[in-house]
């Protein structure tokens, strides 16, 4: 197998808030080479490093707003996050967890600090993915798959403890939690000092890590900091990364989906036609109701 060579690392850039209780840093779509078309089917990343937000009995968040055409996916590193929907489902997303949102057809809904947790206070630390879907399913029935971190299979890689969860996908042949639409791969790479991970996808998938913790080296060469985007190239299927402290990194790999995108704001559809559909549905009620 050849090697998957590192095609950009990404420094954040300056970070914006999504409402007033994510203060992210954005890396997909980004301005710096990680489009949707890019990184298919990972088409929004937001990344909240990590950040001390001071006590409130306000907690901070965002309000209600859609979702149509592809999935939502929030990995809690630190902090704790409550969410509502239009459905009437809701939950909180606790440090390791993940929430794994199919907003498909359409929801509303709002993501707030946890109630209890905004009171304290501390350090939040998060990301949201949206991984795109096919066009056969971008009208299937919303869903959560809602993921604590004791329910995610860990593959143990050495004596020092280091660990890969598998989120969704596999690796070396262990299942991931969640069920996904088409192949994706969401691994969170736990690394003590010193100890090194291989990775091997199909060189078409396209693929990326986040550094969240800790420094490491690609490939024995190229070094990547905390909080830096790594875009990895098309060329090759295998890759190694290697902790230079202790290190929490963020491996994504999904196959493209080879369908034309049209964007705009909460929704991803196939067709210009089709984003005007959903806004009119939208302001017909059709995603049902929430309150603020
Ligand atoms: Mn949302």
């Amino acid at each position: 197998m050849a090697t998957r060579s590192v095609e950009a690392i990404i420094r954040p850039g300056s970070p914006h808030y999504v409402g007033d209780g994510f203060r992210v840093h954005n890396f997909i779509p980004g301005n710096q080479g990680a489009s949707m078309q890019r990184m298919n089917p990972f088409i929004m990343l937001d990344y909240n490093s990590k950040y001390r937000f001071a006590g409130t009995d306000k907690p901070r968040g965002v309000g209600v707003h859609p979702h149509r055409g592809f999935e939502t996916v929030t990995i809690a590193y630190q902090g704790k996050v409550a969410h509502h929907d239009s459905g009437g489902g809701g939950g909180v997303i606790a440090q390791g967890d993940v929430q794994w949102m199919t907003a498909a057809s359409g929801v509303l809904h709002k993501e707030y600090h946890e109630k209890e947790w905004a009171k304290e206070g501390g350090p939040f630390q998060m990301v949201q993915l949206w991984v795109n879907l096919p066009a056969r399913d971008k009208m299937s029935p919303p869903k959560y798959q809602a993921i604590q971190n004791n329910t995610i299979p860990k593959v143990t890689l050495d004596d020092a403890g280091s660990t890969v969860e598998v989120i969704a996908g596999t690796y070396q042949d262990t299942p991931g939690a969640a069920s996904t639409f088409t192949p994706v791969n969401l691994l969170n790479a736990r690394l003590k000092k010193g100890s090194a991970a291989g990775f091997s996808f199909p060189a078409p998938y396209n693929t990326a890590l986040v550094v969240i913790e800790g420094s490491i080296v690609i490939n024995g060469k190229n070094q990547a900091p905390t909080d830096h985007f790594v875009l990895m190239a098309n060329d090759g299927e295998s890759f190694t990364v290697e902790a230079t402290d202790d290190a929490v990194v963020l491996v994504m790999s999904g196959e493209p989906i080879h369908e034309p995108i049209a964007a705009h704001g909460p929704f991803v559809m196939n067709t210009r036609q089709e984003l005007i559909e959903a806004f009119e549905d939208f302001n017909q009620g059709k995603f049902g109701y929430l309150e603020d």
